[in-house]
């Protein structure tokens, strides 16, 4: 579809699942309380499971709430919280979500797919969308959703589709190698593109990559003693977010920016000021991955003059060096 991601949250929503239906949405940052805003807004029965942000969800959680609400019709969850440097435990989800109820499990996969492996039908996703800019190296302007067999019983059903996002009508257009509205042609033209270089890598060796990107960017930080909001088990391949104790993290973006042209996110809602984010997906490499880290040094070195240089950067190249 040619929409940016929310789009694609916005229509795994609207397509499945009509107003006063029950849904339960795992809220792990500011990307689970989108979905959880799209399910309010679509007027439905919401149940909302907050977790503290920077930790992943926890499995067992859909058995205790199926227990309480034998009719969820759907389990929403995003991938990657982008907000948080999190990885949710997708696989172990669906099982739950399969074990307990009898809904589908749609999940926001837009800065994961594309950087974290992904067995959707192995996995028992039901639907799985992303978007053009994040992991999939495209310029915004695109989203892409795929859908499970059983989705699409539950999807066709549903007799109040929307209009622009109508699910069937791209399927069927598919038929035709062609898509219902005006696509974002020069889009798809660069997705041909960038699918060919992720071919081209191979796509173990992608998801390889990024792995080791995530290893080099938190034993640099580990070595630097400033701690990483997310465990080594929660932790994304594909975003890492840092919470200095010592300085201010806006002070060193600002720095950075300036003297360097390097962009680092901040915080998003409660986390601004209080962490920064490193995006390591897509067209990074290791060799990113170190340039960023020497750089931060040198912003911290400045900011807070008490790392030392390289201390960092040593450990990445460490990891670097050891990885298989
Ligand atoms: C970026 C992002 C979105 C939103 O995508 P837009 O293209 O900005 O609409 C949704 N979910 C996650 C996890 C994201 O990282």
């Amino acid at each position: 579809m040619t929409a940016s991601g929310t789009a694609g949250l916005e229509a795994a929503v609207v397509n499945t699942v009509s107003p006063g239906e029950k849904v339960l949405v795992l809220v792990t940052g500011a990307f689970g309380e989108r979905f959880a805003k799209i399910c309010d807004n679509h007027k439905l029965n919401v149940i909302r499971h907050d977790v503290e942000w920077g930790k992943a969800v926890s499995p067992d959680i859909v058995r205790k709430y199926a227990e309480k609400h034998p009719n969820i019709k759907a389990v929403f969850a995003t991938f990657c919280e982008t907000s948080t440097g999190v990885l949710n435990p997708i696989q172990d989800l669906a099982e739950a979500v399969h074990t307990h109820t009898d809904g589908l499990f749609i999940v926001d996969g837009v800065s994961a797919i594309g950087g974290a492996d992904v067995k959707m039908d192995d996995w028992g996703i039901d639907v799985l969308l992303t978007g053009s800019q994040k992991a999939m190296m495209l310029p915004p302007g695109l989203c892409f959703i795929a859908v499970s067999p059983t989705a699409w019983n539950v999807i066709e059903k549903n007799s109040a589709r929307p209009f622009y996002l109508d699910l069937v009508k791209y399927r069927d257009k598919l038929a035709d190698d062609s898509t219902p509205f005006t696509p974002g042609l020069s889009l798809l033209m660069g997705l041909e593109q960038v699918l060919n270089r992720i071919n081209n890598e191979g796509l173990e060796q992608v998801f390889n990559r990024h792995l080791l990107m995530k290893e080099m960017t938190r034993a640099a930080f580990r070595a630097m003693d400033i701690p990483l909001l997310a465990s080594d088990e929660d932790a994304s391949p594909t975003v890492t977010a840092v919470q200095p104790k010592n300085f201010d993290p806006d002070a060193m973006r600002k720095l950075l920016k300036a003297e360097f042209g390097l962009d680092l996110a901040g915080g998003q809602q409660h986390m601004k000021g209080d962490i920064f984010r490193i995006g390591h997906m897509g067209y990074c490499s290791p060799a990113n991955v170190l340039q960023t880290i020497s750089l931060i040094e040198i912003g911290v070195q400045k900011i807070s003059g008490e790392t030392e240089t390289a201390t960092g950067t040593k450990a990445a190249q460490k990891t670097y060096l050891e990885w298989m």
